[in-house]
């Protein structure tokens, strides 16, 4: 059976946390599908990915003191990585199974993460009255906004805020003068921001510092001022009531670029995204009527679709999709997570890739 979106019933946003805010505000929209959705994504994103929500589970469980020593490190980093391969297997993901075969340094990751065992046990040493608290919770009074922080580590006179990443944390930006330089990414530092307003509402006090810490223990500063977390604060407040609002007034926008759309998991509920990649062929998802569908000795699969007035192929189909491709001649159907070729209008399947009507 090909996949179907069916009617999508959207409902008001009741919250959205500091790690959704930059999204958001990016596109609107696709927080809005990922409610009606409910949070389930429709598309696989990577084996990366998914072996990253792994990666940060151990993290937290390393600051909160539930991990200690290398044995228990071992026993849970096995257990939480086959919970995620369960998972996968279960949604149809199979093709990421084995993490290990299928993750770019797998084995690296996983001594880096090791060695965070020691940058939690090595913490400088802090006033007996120090307190740390992981994965705490920490909503606005009114509710709008909430989420947990990695860690705060509350001192006599300071606090510290910390976020864990397992990817990167900076980005090459321009400076002033042309010249390539690495930032912190934006989407964090208007995250911690927002952090540091919830621990405002909730403590009375601004924390002293915002920290992101990576895989290899690298510690990044943010810099910050109470006037910048109040405004991202009221803006995030903001943008939740405009967007809940289009749900009311049935008037919607998306903003369908590149950098949203490209690891959107709701591309296949998206209209807007559905119209764009019409007659913008440079995404690796396509979206056209079937014209002819074509079945090779090897077994192999080719789909002609009719998009903009152009043809489009797709090769490299399994063959158990021929019958339902072979019966949706002159429907219209869009293919996602394909590999562009060299030419222009050719695409070919990979393991990731689906169908949706
Ligand atoms: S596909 Fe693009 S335009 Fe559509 S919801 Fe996702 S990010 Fe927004």
């Amino acid at each position: 059976m090909m996949n179907k979106i069916g009617a999508i019933n959207f409902k008001k946003i009741k919250r959205i946390s500091p790690s959704q805010f930059y999204s958001m505000k990016n596109c609107a929209y696709k927080s809005l599908l990922a409610e009606a959705m409910n949070k389930k994504p429709l598309l696989p994103v990577s084996a990366n990915a998914y072996f990253g929500t792994v990666l940060h589970k151990i993290l937290e469980l390393i600051s909160k003191g539930a991990i200690r020593n290398e044995e228990d490190f071992n026993t849970t980093f096995q257990e939480q990585v086959k919970l995620m391969e369960e998972k996968l297997v279960a949604h149809g993901y199979d093709f990421f199974v084995p993490l290990q075969k299928k993750v770019k340094d797998f084995i690296m990751k996983k001594i880096l993460l090791k060695d965070h065992l020691r940058f939690v046990s090595e913490r400088p040493p802090r006033a007996s009255n120090t307190k740390f608290h992981s994965e705490k919770w920490y909503e606005s009074k009114d509710k709008l906004i909430g989420g947990k922080i990695d860690l705060v580590i509350e001192a006599e006179n300071e606090t510290e805020i910390l976020d864990f990443k397992t990817g990167s944390i900076t980005q090459d930006v321009l400076d002033d003068n042309g010249e390539i330089i690495s930032e912190v990414k934006a989407e964090y530092k208007e995250q911690l921001k927002l952090y540091a307003y919830l621990y405002f509402e909730n403590t009375g006090k601004f924390p002293t510092q915002l920290s992101l810490v990576d895989l290899s223990k690298q510690k990044f500063t943010v810099d910050f001022s109470e006037q910048e977390c109040n405004s991202i604060f009221e803006e995030a407040k903001s943008l939740l009531n405009s967007t809940n609002n289009c749900i009311e007034k049935e008037i919607f926008t998306a903003n369908p670029t590149e950098a949203n759309c490209k690891y959107c998991l709701y591309r296949p509920a998206c209209s807007f995204y559905l119209k764009h990649i019409e007659t913008d062929y440079s995404f690796n998802d396509v979206s056209g009527s079937v014209q002819n569908v074509v079945k090779f000795q090897n077994g192999n699969v080719s789909l002609y679709l009719e998009s903009g007035g152009k043809l489009i192929t797709v090769s490299n189909l399994p063959s158990e999709k021929f019958d339902e491709l072979n019966n949706s001649r002159n429907k219209k159907i869009n293919v996602f997570n394909l590999k562009r070729e060299p030419r222009e209008f050719f695409y070919s399947a990979i393991k990731t890739t689906m169908i949706y009507e």
